[in-house]
């Protein structure tokens, strides 16, 4: 007999079972946990986004519920979602670029570049504008000059590749409305010849402006190559993304992420250079984005460009640069201004990324971090190293103790047998996880993302310096756990573990064994966001079925 409490009771604990079994599980995987207590683990079931339980093939099997839809994964490895932690999208030229031999090392020179230019010029039409690369970069002519003189009334923009510099002649400069007497942006500097005239030069943080002004950039437009992105990062199994903001304002990202409405979990790193009229207002433009969010995507911040890199030779370095016996490189920013960066980094909430690469700046970054707060409170805050290259093996502890995290891109690496010099980065990658210091890899792509398989294949091989590659579960760890960690995520995702986001990828071959020349070939045959579907490919239909 059945009272009716004992009825509602039961039927009751029938809605819990029903609510509990999960929507989907997988079995027959090989999955790659990134969780020290479990580092393998055959099957796993999710339920409302998360990881609802992780074990063997029985443990989770006896799980599944009437509506639950079961994968079999045909024993192929599964591994946490992959996390692009350091890319730039969306930059853009105000006309389809020149055709240039030699990019993106050399690149052309300038011969090359004032010949195609002065062609162009002959022909009608607007805006002049080409990618360079670093022989040109490095080239100390007055380009304002010499540019002027092949188009003098056609506005010309040449722009690195890698960002950090740009050329302008005076008719682009008249075009985008700087005048003579413009000041130099915080982080930035506009070149100037002996006389102070502008020689044509646009440096670090007032880099970006020549395109931004030439070309406001659009959402509508720019979700195109968002949403290109998100499709081919969904077919790596990438599922989130970390972007660094750069020469776009934060409502424009946000309006294009809205737009491109991409399945993946996006933390922007708000930038500064260039785009605030005072360090503080970089936090406010944080401050005054607005509170509701497009799904998925959280802004973080922001991200201070220290000093430039090693091919336009601006990075900040212990010795000189090669053929340039006085020059080392400089800082973007005066003592007093890196003070008020980290001083404001100490009292605010979010975290902070910088942009740091010569040796010498990354000396000096480390020393004011000391000398401004205990290392533990640094350790609190994260700080996360972009590129790192300018750790040398002196101050790896020092690294270590300050907690930061460094993000290294191993698309940078130099090819087996390059020659070295003093001033070329040194790239450490294995000596920084022996060192205790936290890393994540990311691709650094600009124009074009890379495949975090591309990078797992050079950070575990690491030709041209192989007592510095990673093992393969190492790279692996730091293209999930680590980079979840670099971003204060570790108690959300990064790991196969119950209770983390059902973030996770399915893929095509076992990416710890395969030859090393295989792995950029490797695709991700199903991927999951929050525990939805991102992508699924029709090759897993062979093995996957409903029970
Ligand atoms: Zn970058």
């Amino acid at each position: 007999m059945h009272s009716p409490q004992a009825a509602v009771l039961t039927f009751a604990l029938l809605c819990k079972v029903a609510v509990a079994a999960p929507h989907l599980v997988i079995v027959n995987a090989d999955v790659f946990t990134a969780d020290p207590a479990r580092p393998r683990a055959q099957a796993v079931a999710i339920e409302d986004g998360l990881f609802s339980a992780v074990g063997t093939n029985a443990e989770i099997r006896a799980l599944a519920g009437p509506a639950t839809r079961v994968i079999d994964a045909g024993g192929r490895l599964a591994t946490p979602g992959l996390i692009e932690a350091h890319v730039h999208l969306g930059s853009v030229l105000p006309s389809p670029p020149l055709a240039m031999p030699g990019l993106h090392f050399p690149g052309p020179t300038a011969e090359q570049v004032l010949a195609a230019v002065a062609a162009a010029a002959k022909a009608p039409g607007d805006w002049i504008s080409a990618w360079i690369g670093p022989i040109v970069a490095r080239d100390q002519r007055n380009w304002r000059v010499a540019l002027d003189a092949v188009a003098p009334d056609r506005p010309v923009l040449l722009r690195g590749f890698w960002g950090h510099t740009a050329i302008v002649n005076s008719a682009a400069l008249k075009r985008i409305g700087i005048p003579e007497d413009v000041a130099d942006p915080i982080g930035g500097q506009w070149g100037r010849d002996a006389s102070g005239r502008l020689d044509g030069r646009a440096d670090e943080g007032a880099s970006s402006i020549p395109e931004t002004r030439a070309t406001p950039p659009e959402p509508a437009k720019l979700a195109v190559p968002f949403r290109d992105a998100a499709q081919r990062y969904a077919r790596w199994g990438v599922t989130s993304i970390h972007l660094m903001n750069s020469g776009k304002s934060l409502q424009l990202t946000l309006d294009t992420l809205a737009l491109a409405n991409t399945p993946q979990k996006w933390t922007i790193y708000s930038w500064a250079p260039g785009a605030v009229p005072s360090i503080a207002g970089a936090w406010a433009g944080m401050d005054a984005a607005p509170k509701r969010l497009p799904q998925r995507v959280r802004i973080d911040g922001p991200k201070w460009m220290l000093d430039g890199t090693p091919i336009e030779q601006n990075a900040l370095q212990r010795e000189p640069y090669a053929g340039r016996p006085d020059w080392r490189g400089r800082s973007n920013h005066s003592d007093a201004q890196l003070r008020e960066i980290l001083q404001t980094a100490l009292r605010r909430p979010e975290q902070m990324a910088l942009h740091v690469v010569g040796s010498a700046e990354t000396d000096r970054l480390f020393a004011m971090m000391e000398s401004l707060a205990p290392a533990a409170a640094w350790k609190e805050k994260r700080v996360r190293v972009e590129h790192g290259d300018g750790i040398l093996a002196d101050t790896l502890a020092q690294a270590a103790r300050l907690g930061v995290v460094v993000i290294q891109n191993p698309t940078h690496f130099p090819p087996a047998g390059a020659p070295r010099r003093p001033t070329d980065p040194h790239f450490l990658l294995k000596s920084l996880v022996s060192a205790g210091v936290p890393i994540a890899l990311g691709s650094d792509g600009g124009s074009e993302e890379a495949s975090p398989f591309l990078n797992i294949m050079l950070a575990s091989t690491y030709a041209a310096s192989p007592g510095e590659a990673l093992s393969r579960e190492q790279a692996l760890l730091a293209y999930t756990a680590g980079a979840a960690y670099a971003e204060r995520h570790e108690r959300r995702k990064g790991r196969v573990m119950a209770g983390l986001a059902a973030d996770l990828a399915l893929l095509s071959q076992d990416i710890l064994t395969v030859p090393s020349q295989a792995l950029p070939a490797t695709r991700s045959l199903l991927t999951l966001v929050d525990g939805d579907i991102v992508f699924e490919d029709p090759a897993l239909s062979g093995t996957a079925r409903l029970e």
